[in-house]
C-alpha cells in the first residue's frame, strides 16, 4: 500500500517488446515498476504456441495458451501489464524476411502501433537488435516492427482508422514516445553489450518488499514452467546496457527529458502536494485512517481535464482506497460450468474489515440489477445469494483470438479493441456500487468458480459458459483404409435435454450441405449422460464433415477442450467438431507396434488410423513385455530427453533390433535446457540442431533403389507435397557411412544440402532409424506422404532383400 500511494506521484511508462513469452528482461521489467515506480508492459508479439512443450503434450494454440497464462502469472510477480499481437508463432523462422511471408507485417505493425498509442509509454526498449544477432527470425522482426512502430505510431497518416473520431474514449491518438533502445545481452555465448553503451545498475534491493530485484525476477521467471526455465535468484549489482536506436540518447538517465512528476498534467502540483500528505501521514498500523484523504484526492483528481494520467491515477487509488479500507468483496458461483439455457447460483460476499464508512448501493451482474441501501458494519460478513438464468444468446466461453478461423501466421481478431488484450473476457462480472466517505465508488469483480481442494485448499477457478451438449473429443482425421469400420461419436449432455428428432448432420464447407443418416431420435438425456453412436466407414465420404445435431438448437458442434496445471488457472477452449475422412494409397505391412511416449504427440493416433495396434511402453511395460512380439518400436518426439530411464533399455533395444526388430526414433533435440544423457543406436552419431524449416524445400532422393522408397509403397516427389510448418528438426550428422545409410538430401533456401533427415542402419537381423522429419506435425495433418513414409520405416525388416 505504502509503495502504491508513493507510486502516485510518478508518472512515467516504459514498455518493453520482444516476440515470445521468455524473450523479456524480467530484472528490468521489476527494476522500472517496483524502484523507479512507473507504468511498465510488456509486449510479446506472439503467444509462445510454437516452442516445445516440457510439461505436456499440448502444442501450438493449446501450447500459446498456456504461455499466455505463464505471463500472466509472471506479471502478477513483477507488478507489469501485458500485451500481444495477433502474431502467431509458427515455429522456427530463420530471418525475419521469412518471418514476414507468414505474419502480415502491415497488420502486425498495426498491433505494435495501437499498443504504443494506447499505452502511451515515454520510452520503449527491444530485446533484440534489428541487425540479427538475436538468432530466431521473430527476434530480429520484433525488433524491426518496434522501430517503426516508434515513428508510425506519432503519425496520423499510418494507421488512420485507430484514431478517435469523438470523444468516447475508445479510440487512440497518434503518440511520439521519446526514445528506443535496444536493451543490448550478454548470453549464449555472444556478448554485444560495451561500456559505452548508456548503462544502469538494476539489482537492488526494495526493503518496502523485503527482496532484491534478482529475487522477484527469479519468482517471475520460473512461472516459464512449460519451457523449464525455473532460475535461481540473484542478488548484488546487475549492470543493463542500452543502445539508442530512436529518439535522443540519454546521458544523465534512460528518462532523459521525459517530465515525472504531476508538472505533466495541467493543474496537478496540487494533487502532488496531497499525495505527499498522504505519504507523510500514512500509519502502518492503521491504513484506513488515510481513506478519508485518498477519497478527497479521488475527488480533486477527478476535476482534472480529463487525460490519460488522470484516469491512471483515478484508478491507482480506487485500488488504494480498497486496499486501505481492507475491503473484501467476493462474487463466486459453486459451479465451474454455466450452461446455456439452464440455471447458475452467484454467491456476494462482503466485508468492511476495517470499519471505514461504507454503504452498499448496489450489485449487479449483466442478468440482474439489485439496488440496496446496506451500511457495511466493521468485520461483520454481508452474504447472499442470486440464482441467474443463462440465456441461449449468452457467448461460450471462447478466447477472442481463438473465434475465427486463423491464418497460418496471425489470428484473426475483428473488434479493434480487443487488439493487444492479453487474455479473455470474464463469463460475468458483478458490479458493487459503494459509497465510501461520501463518495460512490464502482468496483468490477469477476464472478469466480470457487472450491476447496483437500490438497491445494481454496481454489478460485475462471466460471466457464458452455453449450447444452458437446461433442467428446475424437480424433479429427478419419484414414479410410481396409481396416477401418467405422467413427465412433460421443456426445454429452451438460443439462438434461430431450433431443426430438436428432441426427448427426454434416457438410463439406466445399460442395452443398449433406446429412448423414438419422441416428438417433425422441432420446432423453440426464445430466452428465453420454451418448454414443457409430457412422459406419461406408458412410464417410472423403471430405470435411461438421458433427452436429439437428436441429441446432442445442448448439451442439463443439469439443470441449480443458488444459489444467497448478502453476496456472484452469483453461478451456472449444474447437468445432469437424471431420476430415481421407482416403489415399496406403499399403502396411506388420501389426503390433511399440510406442514409447517421450514428450508428447499425436503419433499413436495416427498409427492407429493406419491400422495398427499401438501399445504405449514407459519404463514398467519396457521391463516386462517381451519386444520380440512387436512389428515396430517407434519413440515419440525428445523420448531420450525426457525419459532418462531408457538409459537402462539400451541393450534390450539393441537385443531387439539385433534379433530382428525395427526401432525408429523420432526427434532428440540439443540445447541448454535437453541433452541426450543415453546411447540411442548400435552406431555412434550425432544430433545437431540443423533444420529445413522450408516445408516445400526440395527433396532429393539420393539413394532411389533403396527399398524406404518402394515397399510397402512406391514413394515419389508427390509424396512431399502438402506438408506443413517445416520437413525436418534436429538432424543427425558425424556418422560413418558404412554403419549408415542417408535417403533424402533438402536445404533451406541459401543453405548446404543436408542428408541428416533420415539414416537407417542394418544391424544383426533387424534395422534402426533416425528420423528428424517431422512425422509428429504431418501425421494428425493427414499429409499422404508422411503416413505412406512412415508405413515403409515400419516395414524396413520385413523385406528379405533388403
Ligand atoms: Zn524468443
Amino acid at each position: 500500500m505504502y509503495l502504491a500511494l508513493r507510486k502516485l506521484n510518478v508518472l512515467g511508462s516504459v514498455l518493453y517488446i520482444a516476440a515470445h513469452p521468455d524473450d523479456e528482461n524480467t530484472r528490468l521489467m521489476i527494476y522500472f515498476s517496483k524502484d523507479r515506480m512507473y507504468r511498465t508492459g510488456y509486449l510479446s508479439l506472439t503467444r509462445g504456441d510454437g516452442g516445445q512443450n516440457l510439461i505436456g503434450n499440448e502444442q501450438g494454440i493449446e501450447l500459446g495458451l498456456i504461455r499466455t497464462q505463464e505471463l500472466l502469472s509472471a506479471r502478477r510477480i513483477d507488478g507489469a501489464e501485458q500485451f500481444f499481437s495477433r502474431a502467431y508463432d509458427f515455429g522456427y523462422s530463420k530471418n525475419p524476411e521469412e518471418t514476414f511471408t507468414k505474419w502480415d507485417k502491415e497488420k502486425i505493425l498495426s498491433d505494435v502501433v495501437w499498443v504504443i498509442r494506447k499505452f502511451q509509454p515515454d520510452i520503449i526498449i527491444t530485446r533484440f537488435p534489428t541487425t540479427g544477432e538475436g538468432g530466431h527470425g521473430h527476434h530480429t522482426a520484433s525488433a524491426i516492427l518496434a522501430n517503426e512502430a516508434f515513428t508510425a505510431a506519432a503519425d496520423p497518416k499510418r494507421f488512420p482508422e485507430q484514431l478517435s473520431a469523438g470523444s468516447d474514449g475508445k479510440f487512440v491518438k497518434p503518440w511520439q514516445p521519446k526514445r528506443i533502445l535496444w536493451n543490448s545481452f550478454n548470453f549464449g555465448g555472444t556478448n554485444l553489450t560495451s561500456n559505452d553503451q548508456f548503462k544502469f545498475d538494476v539489482g537492488g534491493y526494495n526493503p518496502l518488499l523485503g527482496k532484491s530485484y534478482g529475487e522477484i525476477a527469479a519468482a517471475s521467471r520460473s512461472q516459464h514452467k512449460s519451457q523449464g526455465f525455473g532460475v535461481a535468484a540473484s542478488r548484488g549489482e546487475a549492470i543493463e546496457y542500452f543502445k539508442t536506436t530512436g529518439g535522443s540518447t540519454p546521458i544523465n538517465d534512460i528518462m532523459d527529458d521525459v517530465e515525472l512528476t504531476w508538472k505533466r498534467v495541467q493543474g496537478g502540483q496540487a494533487i502532488s502536494k496531497m499525495i505527499d500528505n498522504l505519504s507523510s501521514s500514512f500509519d502502518l498500523f492503521h491504513p484506513e485512517n488515510s481513506v478519508k484523504g485518498l477519497v478527497e484526492l479521488y475527488r480533486s483528481m477527478s476535476k482534472l481535464p480529463d487525460g490519460y494520467w488522470r484516469n491512471q491515477k483515478l484508478k491507482e487509488v480506487q485500488q488504494l482506497i480498497e486496499q486501505c479500507s481492507g475491503l473484501f468483496l467476493d462474487a463466486t458461483s459453486p459451479e465451474q460450468f454455466a450452461v446455456q439455457t439452464d440455471s447458475i447460483r452467484i454467491n456476494f460476499f462482503l466485508n468492511n474489515r476495517l470499519g471505514v464508512n461504507a454503504i452498499l448501493k448496489d450489485v449487479s451482474i449483466d442478468a440482474f440489477d439489485s439496488a440496496l441501501n446496506m451500511s457495511l458494519s466493521k468485520n461483520k460478513n454481508a452474504i447472499f445469494g442470486k440464482p441467474v438464468f443463462v440465456p441461449p444468446t449468452k457467448p461460450i466461453t471462447q478466447p477472442y483470438w481463438l473465434e475465427n478461423k486463423m491464418e497460418e501466421g496471425y489470428f484473426n481478431v475483428r473488434d479493434q479493441q480487443k487488439i493487444g488484450q492479453p487474455d479473455i473476457d470474464p463469463a460475468y462480472v458483478a458490479t458493487f456500487t459503494i459509497n465510501i466517505e461520501g463518495l460512490d465508488f464502482i468496483f468490477f469483480k469477476p464472478v469466480k468458480y470457487k472450491f476447496t481442494d483437500p490438497v491445494r485448499g481454496e481454489v478460485y477457478a475462471p466460471l466457464v459458459i458452455i453449450p447444452p451438449i458437446t461433442f467428446r473429443d475424437f480424433n479429427p482425421l478419419y484414414v479410410k483404409t481396409e481396416t477401418q469400420t467405422g467413427l465412433e461419436v460421443s456426445f454429452l449432455a451438460n443439462k438434461s435435454v430431450t433431443i426430438p428428432d436428432a441426427r448427426i448432420v454434416s457438410h463439406s464447407p466445399v460442395s452443398k450441405a449433406d446429412t448423414l443418416p438419422l441416428l438417433i431420435g425422441g432420446v432423453s438425456l440426464s445430466k452428465k449422460q453420454v451418448y454414443t453412436e457409430t457412422i459406419s466407414d461406408k458412410e464417410l465420404d472423403p471430405k470435411v464433415y461438421k458433427i452436429n445435431i439437428a436441429p441446432d438448437s442445442f448448439r451442439g458442434g463443439y469439443i470441449q477442450k480443458s488444459i489444467a496445471y497448478d502453476h496456472i488457472p484452469y483453461i478451456t477452449y472449444f474447437k468445432e467438431a469437424l471431420l476430415t475422412v481421407k482416403k489415399f494409397d496406403l499399403k502396411i505391412i506388420g501389426k503390433k507396434i511399440g510406442y514409447i511416449v517421450g514428450a508428447g504427440d499425436k503419433v499413436p493416433e495416427a498409427l492407429e488410423e493406419m491400422g495398427y495396434d499401438v501399445t504405449l511402453l514407459g519404463d514398467k511395460e519396457l521391463s516386462r513385455n517381451n519386444l520380440q512380439q512387436f512389428d515396430a518400436i517407434i519413440t515419440g518426439v525428445r523420448a531420450y530427453n525426457t525419459d532418462a530411464w531408457l538409459n537402462n533399455y539400451y541393450d534390450k533395444l539393441m537385443k531387439y533390433v539385433d534379433g530382428g526388430g525395427n526401432l525408429i526414433v523420432q526427434y532428440n533435440t540439443v540445447n541448454f535446457i535437453s541433452n541426450v544423457k543415453s546411447r540411442i543406436g548400435p552406431y555412434n552419431f550425432e544430433i545437431v540442431n540443423r533444420r529445413v524449416t522450408d516445408e516445400n524445400a526440395e527433396v532429393k532422393f539420393l539413394n532411389p533403389d533403396h527399398s524406404v522408397l518402394h515397399f510397402p509403397n512406391e514413394i515419389t516427389q508427390n509424396d512431399f507435397k502438402g506438408w506443413i510448418q517445416e520437413r525436418s528438426i534436429y538432424h543427425a550428422a558425424n556418422f560413418d557411412k558404412t554403419n549408415f545409410e542417408t535417403i533424402f538430401s533438402m536445404h533451406d533456401p541459401g543453405e548446404n544440402d543436408d542428408e541428416g533427415s533420415l539414416i537407417i542402419s542394418r544391424y544383426g537381423k533387424g534395422s534402426f532409424v533416425y528420423t528428424g522429419l517431422v512425422f509428429f506435425r504431418e501425421l494428425p495433418a493427414g499429409v499422404p506422404g508422411a503416413y505412406r513414409l512412415m508405413a515403409n520405416l515400419i516395414a524396413l525388416n520385413k523385406q528379405k532383400a533388403f
